[in-house]
């Protein structure tokens, strides 16, 4: 057992009072205080030997009072760190300190973070607080606050179940319940003799609403034997029925980075609110987001995380959107790797460096397609973004209206930090959700580009709080744009025109053709924004009344969060490890056909591009 073997390991005046799992992580429990102070190069060592996360924790009865550590702690730390909020967690014998600054909470080389430990016995654990409140951080933050005692239990019972005995792998196989041939309702089953593990699970986009779901019918799925959920990113289309497991009684963990978890929180408690609305019945309630954020484990990028006895997990960056990753999935000790791209971008842009593709080893791929055919190349990003400002400022130059229809989540943070470098001078509009998902975006710097990092960090220079952007929460804002002749820049959602605040602008500014509707983002098969670009001037609202579009209309292709097929095509030419399996999915037929038939012309591997119910074994 690997418990004992660490204990073995340790030096014999360590005093460990308990030795508990957090998940992967091997957490040890001391009462000596000399020891809690300097035994990191001690731990390295056996780190090392063993190949687990650990970490030394003081014991309860070493702890200093939670009143004076407070005070101790915010007369230690400078001003200038800002800190919102400081609590306690007992039961993982940790402080949690909230600031605007967490670089000043740690202090050069870490020396604040090690005084504060030192003198205290708590283990810090420093959080960014966002620069514009954020609702959604804040709930997550306090549930998970107030759900640690179950937290612990629940992370202590799944690393006994990740360290029990590792029987042989026989075989692996994966199952393609829902994105294959199609973009939406992404869903991988993926298994051993002993593990079972979903990678995505979302809702169809489109038109294809009669069958939302993945097939989560089939024999080989069961919510009572998964073993555990991997996210790779935050879009509905892969996370969107993930509350809908948690619901039916799913109670593993689900593996994502932290902007992931609050931005699928976010999208998902609004598809909720647009049922409400609509008076359709959603397909959960707020209780299973509350179960999903509650059994939520979120490594750091590059952190190898052990998820089953014998599956090896690392996230790391995908380019496509905050928190997006990529999914390197070690299966054995040694035997095979798998990578799941979720959605990528393989190419700088202002948010995010292009997708990792540094892996040790890889032998089989399961890439997206949605710009899987030759014909599909993307105008330079540069040429791109000058288009959005031209564009916009011949439509406020004649006292127009810009209408960007924008996912929340992604697309609609890119659109804001092009015109915070732009000279153009009018309001910019923040509807609802782009709103509060661009708070989310200034928690999270770490998972941004170097260049948003720097950004961000100077206030003066940070894109999400330039004095132009205007947040619209309530229908009394929305009504003053609605009223005011004022030309102005309007972001809002939904991206594919599928209902949303968007259609009440288009009600409004539609029929005058100084407007101006800017689509930048993928528009689905079946959607009225893909009709729009089509060519069809008539647009149906929620109410059955048609109006008409004789507003200018302009697409934008080169602002894709997606690769297009040269990007596809170079990131596999540029995995450190060339694969012997390449699969397609996240296109519609034609695409995942013919990315699967390019790609095996020009790399002379085996490709395929599965349909939705196709088993395929790796080895
Ligand atoms: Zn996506
Ligand atoms: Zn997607």
């Amino acid at each position: 057992m690997i418990l004992d073997e660490i204990k073995q390991e340790l030096p014999k005046d360590a005093m460990i009072t308990e030795v508990i799992y957090e998940g992967s992580e091997i957490i040890l429990y001391t009462e000596n205080k000399d020891f809690f102070r300097k035994c990191t190069p001690e731990i390295k060592r056996i780190v090392n030997k063993v190949k687990k996360r650990i970490e030394v924790r003081a014991d309860p009865s070493l702890i200093v009072g939670e009143e004076e550590t407070e005070e101790f702690i915010r007369n230690s730390v400078p001003k200038d760190a800002v800190i919102k909020d400081i609590y306690f967690e007992p039961e993982f014998a940790k402080v949690v300190i909230h600031a605007e600054k967490p670089g000043l909470v740690i202090g050069k080389s870490g020396e604040t973070l090690n005084l504060i430990k030192e003198k205290t016995f708590w283990t810090p654990d420093i959080k960014r607080a966002p620069v514009i409140d954020s609702e959604i951080i804040k709930s997550i933050r306090k549930m998970l606050h107030n759900e640690v005692d179950y937290r612990k239990k629940f992370l202590n019972k799944l690393g006994e179940k990740i360290y029990s005995e590792s029987k042989e792998v026989e075989w692996i196989r994966l199952t393609a319940l829902g994105g294959f041939r199609e973009v939406g309702r992404s869903c991988i089953l993926l298994q051993t003799p002993q593990s079972r593990v979903l990678m995505d699970c979302g809702f169809a986009t489109g038109s294809g609403l009669s069958k939302p779901f993945p097939y989560l019918d089939v024999s080989e799925f069961n919510i009572q034997t998964l073993d555990a959920v991997i996210l790779s990113h935050a879009h509905s289309d892969h996370s969107g029925v993930v509350p809908f497991l948690y619901e039916f009684g799913f109670r593993g963990p689900l593996y994502c980075t932290r902007p992931t978890r609050d931005l699928a929180a976010l999208l998902q408690l609004d598809y909720i609110q647009i049922c409400h609305r609509e008076n359709r019945k959603p397909f959960y309630t707020s209780k299973g987001i509350e179960e999903m954020i509650k059994h939520c484990v979120t490594p750091e990028y590059g952190e190898v995380t052990d998820i089953t006895p014998d599956m090896r997990l690392t996230l790391q960056n995908a380019g496509h959107l905050l928190g997006s990753s990529v999914v390197h999935v070690h299966i054995g000790d040694g035997l095979y790797n798998l990578l799941y791209t979720g959605d990528v971008k393989f190419e700088p842009t202002r948010m995010f460096e292009p997708t990792s593709h540094d892996f040790t080893r890889v032998e089989a791929v399961i890439i997206e397609s949605t710009y899987g055919s030759e014909e599909s190349v993307h105008q330079p990003r540069q040429e791109a973004e000058r288009t959005l400002l031209d564009s916009s400022r011949r439509c406020l130059a004649r006292g127009g209206k810009v209408i960007i229809p924008t996912f929340a989540v992604g697309r609609g943070q890119d659109v804001i930090t092009i015109f915070a470098d732009s000279d153009i001078d009018a309001a910019i509009y923040l509807d609802g959700m782009v709103w509060d998902a661009t708070a989310i975006h200034t928690a999270y710097p770490e998972f941004m580009s170097k260049y948003m990092q720097t950004r961000i960090l100077h206030r003066s220079k940070n894109p999400f709080i330039d004095p132009r952007l205007r947040g619209i929460g309530s229908q009394k804002e929305r009504e003053k744009v609605l009223q005011s002749s004022e030309p102005a820049v309007i972001l809002t959602t939904s991206g594919m025109l599928q209902g949303g605040p968007i259609m009440e602008y288009l009600k409004e500014f539609s029929s005058d053709a100084k407007n101006m509707l800017v689509f930048v983002g993928y528009q689905a098969e079946g959607t009225p924004g893909r009709r729009i670009q089509k060519g069809w001037k008539q647009i149906q609202l929620e109410n059955g009344r048609v109006i008409d579009l004789n507003l200018e209309i302009v697409t934008i292709e080169g602002l894709s969060g997606h690769s297009d097929f040269m990007q596809l095509m170079n990131y596999i030419s540029h995995l450190s490890s060339r694969p012997k399996k390449i699969m397609v999915n996240h296109g519609d037929a034609a695409r995942c056909v013919s990315l699967a038939r390019a790609v095996h012309k020009a790399f002379k591997v085996e490709t395929l591009a599965p349909k939705n119910l196709e088993t395929i074994r790796l080895r």
